[in-house]
């Protein structure tokens, strides 16, 4: 397998998709993990993303299975026949050159990117709370065939990306791990949170439900930077995390990053945050009506799914919330804040954290959100 994808071999994947003419390759991609070029030609472009062998921010010192390429295409795939038009096309897949070729997204935008900037997108979380349902229930034992449920799971064994999560999100965090990065201003809340052995019991526990709890194809990295949208159109890009895993934990990651959201227009006081407030409600909202609408008649117990489910996002949004305070991967929402108040932000959410993961189980969305945007910090 090459370990690189050069100009020429993104133009050659890609030019069975493009109009005559001449093409060009640019590199846009900013992500931690692969490369992603947009082709153009003939009045036409798509995108050609290649995975190379390692992890591309520490290099060569972390290997990664290329294996993430097939998993990625297959996981579009399925999502896309359950959530139509809400991922972009898969035109081709070369699992020799480890890329894969998608519909260019192009007057979409990154939704983080819209949200930092305040940018109101309209009917996006909304479609993301049924995109969510449909997904997860559609990939569950609720909706499918028991011996169709097993055979799935057997494609979506991802060790080295869940290798990944299971490091940086439940275990670095809450340790002196090299790879944590922590503003200096921020180092206290570094050390508190290393000293609080409830906060490690909690993380602990919910990285063993990570780990053993099998229901459903999730998508495994579902923030803000994993969905693009343009108005009245939300698509889910980068599903190279997905793996058969806990629900809560793609809800819990849509939940935590629109708090990074609220939390940094609060602290900026320019009026965006009451928005975000909203995205929250139909996010959940979506999310609720379109479960009650698929749910399987013959049993009757979906009240109590979505109450379940309310709960763990609360407590994934809670470890999401934690590592992007002090673990390896920040967020531009609260980087990009002045010193002061992002010094507060950073202290609002890991207290958002402590709460929904050491206090009493959420009893809505409007308790989980007003939990996770608490302006009070200790
Ligand atoms: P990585 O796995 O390296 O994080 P992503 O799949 O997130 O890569 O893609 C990196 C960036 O490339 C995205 O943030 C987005 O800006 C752009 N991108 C990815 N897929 C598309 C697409 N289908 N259409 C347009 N832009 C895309
Ligand atoms: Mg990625």
């Amino acid at each position: 397998m090459p370990e690189t994808l050069d100009d020429s071999l993104a133009l050659a994947l890609a030019a069975p998709h493009l109009g005559d003419g001449p093409a060009t390759a640019e590199e846009i991609g900013d992500g931690n993990l692969n490369v992603v070029y947009r082709v153009s030609g003939g009045g036409r472009s798509v995108i050609v993303k290649h995975a190379p062998p390692y992890l591309k921010v520490v290099g060569d010192a972390w290997p990664l299975s290329q294996d993430r390429v097939r998993i990625e295409a297959e996981a579009l795939a399925l999502h896309g026949e359950l959530a139509p038009d809400r991922v972009p096309a898969l035109l081709a897949v070369d699992l020799d050159r480890a890329a894969m070729v998608l519909e260019d997204l192009r007057g979409h935008q990154v939704w983080r990117t819209q949200l930092v900037a305040g940018v109101h997108v309209t009917g996006v979380a909304e479609q993301m709370g049924r995109y969510c349902a449909r997904t997860l229930l559609g990939t569950s034992d609720l909706l499918m065939d028991s011996a169709d449920r097993k055979r799935l799971a057997t494609r979506f064994v991802n060790p080295d990306l869940c290798a990944i999560t299971e490091e940086l999100v439940f275990t670095a965090p809450y340790t002196a791990a090299e790879s944590n990065r922590v503003d200096d201003a921020a180092a206290e809340l570094a050390a508190s949170l290393r000293g609080d052995a409830a906060m490690r019991r909690a993380a602990s526990q919910l990285l063993w439900e990570f780990r053993t709890r099998h229901e459903a194809l999730i998508h495994g990295d579902l923030h803000t930077g994993s969905i693009m949208v343009a108005d009245g159109d939300a698509r889910v890009i980068d599903p190279e995390f997905a793996f058969i895993g806990p629900m809560g934990y793609d809800t819990g990651n849509v939940v935590a990053n629109l708090a990074f959201s609220a939390i940094a227009h609060q602290e900026l006081g320019d009026g965006f945050a009451g928005q975000v407030d909203e995205y929250l409600m139909d996010f959940w909202g979506a999310l609720s009506e379109e479960v009650r609408l698929i749910w399987p008649e013959d049993h009757p117990w979906d009240e109590i799914f979505l109450s379940n489910l309310l709960e763990d996002s609360a407590r994934y949004a809670a470890t999401e919330l934690v590592r992007r305070i002090v673990g390896l991967a920040h967020v531009v929402d609260i980087d990009s804040l002045p010193d002061a108040s992002r010094l507060r932000a950073q202290h609002r959410a890991v207290a958002a954290a402590r709460s929904l993961l050491l206090g009493p189980p959420v009893r809505s969305p409007h308790d989980l959100w007003s939990r996770a945007t608490t302006e009070d910090v200790p």
